[in-house]
């Protein structure tokens, strides 16, 4: 069972962690929970101090996403995963259409689908490794896809759906692990949602949404036709957007969050503001995202999943490797030189590689990764 390779160190890349979620987070975050916030740590997240932290997060953000007049940084418990049943019960008037292309994509159309209040939704289906968006439809109200599949490694256009915005829909884009790593023009969305522990290189457990003005209009208009009589939906607190948007407006969450995860996130994203914000950070994904999938293409044993290269991801990078070659086994003997978390998605049941190339991880570091895939594939 031992098939150990031992990597030359000088071979190695500083930092090993390649995970696609959770991801790398900078020495620098995890210094600032001593340094700058030892004191916030254990504090309570209603008084100033930890106010002042989200109220930065709020604000870095929309400076980093050049958010249209209009839209707000909204945030909450429970990370990506609970926002798609926020978006069942508080977003959804009647009737949704999702483009489902691999794992993410597909849960959310599962909530949707279960929702005793909701029509049946309209599932545009692709096959993984490429992306389908949803068509438009008669009396649908909200579309949905992923912008980055995370899954498979396939990113997908964020432009609104021609006749959508006449038809008075919204468009809810996942962007867990595209948000801060792939180019976004803010205003093609109604909601743009993610999870702080993929490109925002902090912890999981929250979820934050950009939300367009009439994503903001709509959440009240639901809430408010369920107080009407005969009404069949039932908005349960925690799955309310409408608290949460006044909590986030006050700089709060609607029930205590993990303080820790709040001031990394915040330390990730004045650090990418400083550094150029979402253009800096999108060319850097980028680079780091070539370097892999030139090396796999020159290479005669592996080769990007994706083929369509419009639809790789510069934040996820898939790579087969050829039958001969165990991707298991090479993704065993990276771990044990300290390599970590370059598996493929378990359900996608392919020989792949997959490795996350976030604005935290070192093009440099990719660079070497390379190399020691090939160092592995060697020896073994
Ligand atoms: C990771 C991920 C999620 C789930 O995020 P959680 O924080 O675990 O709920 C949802 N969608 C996409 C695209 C993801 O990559």
């Amino acid at each position: 069972m031992t098939n150990t390779v031992t990597i030359p160190s000088n071979m190695l890349p500083e930092d090993g962690r390649f995970g696609s979620g959770p991801t790398k987070i900078r020495p620098e975050q995890i210094q600032a929970l001593d340094k700058g916030a030892r004191n916030l740590l254990g504090t309570s997240h209603r008084q100033t101090p930890i106010k002042q932290v989200v109220g930065s997060i709020r604000e870095g953000l929309s400076e980093f996403f050049q958010t249209p007049d209009g839209y707000e940084v909204v945030l909450g418990n429970g990370g990506a995963s609970a926002f798609w049943d926020i978006a069942c019960a508080s977003l959804i008037t009647r009737k949704a259409a999702f483009g489902t292309y691999g794992s993410f994509s597909s849960k959310f159309a599962k909530s949707a689908q279960s929702a005793p209040f909701l029509e049946e939704p309209e599932i545009f289906a692709g096959e993984p490794g490429t992306y389908r968006l949803p068509e438009l439809t008669e009396y649908v109200d909200t579309y949905c896809w992923a912008h980055n599949e995370t899954s498979t490694g396939v990113a997908a256009p964020i432009k609104r759906i021609a006749g959508t915005k006449e038809q008075g829909a919204l468009t809810l884009i996942d962007a867990t692990s595209g948000a801060g790593a792939l180019p976004v023009d803010i205003s093609q969305t109604d909601a743009y949602y993610f999870s702080p522990q993929k490109a925002f290189g902090s912890d999981g457990g929250l979820w934050i949404a950009v939300l367009s003005p009439a994503a903001v209009e709509r959440a009240y208009g639901i809430a408010k036709s369920v107080d009407l009589p005969g009404a069949r939906r039932w908005i349960p607190s925690f799955l309310s957007l409408t608290s949460a948007i006044e909590n986030s407006r006050k700089d709060q969450t609607l029930n205590t969050p993990a303080v820790a995860t709040l001031i990394m996130l915040e330390n990730q994203v004045r650090w990418l503001n400083d550094n150029g914000g979402l253009a800096w950070a999108s060319a850097r994904c980028a680079r780091s995202a070539s370097l892999l999938y030139q090396w796999a293409e020159k290479s005669d044993y592996a080769s990007p999943f994706v083929a369509d290269k419009n639809a790789r991801s510069n934040a996820v990078v898939t790579i087969d490797l050829d039958e001969r070659i165990s991707a298991t086994q090479v993704v065993a003997a990276l771990r044990e030189n300290g390599i970590v978390d370059t598996n493929g998605y378990r359900k996608l049941g392919r020989n792949q590689l997959r490795i996350g190339v976030f604005p935290s991880v070192d093009p440099s570091d990719v660079d070497a990764l390379t190399r020691c895939i090939d160092y592995v594939v060697e020896h073994l």
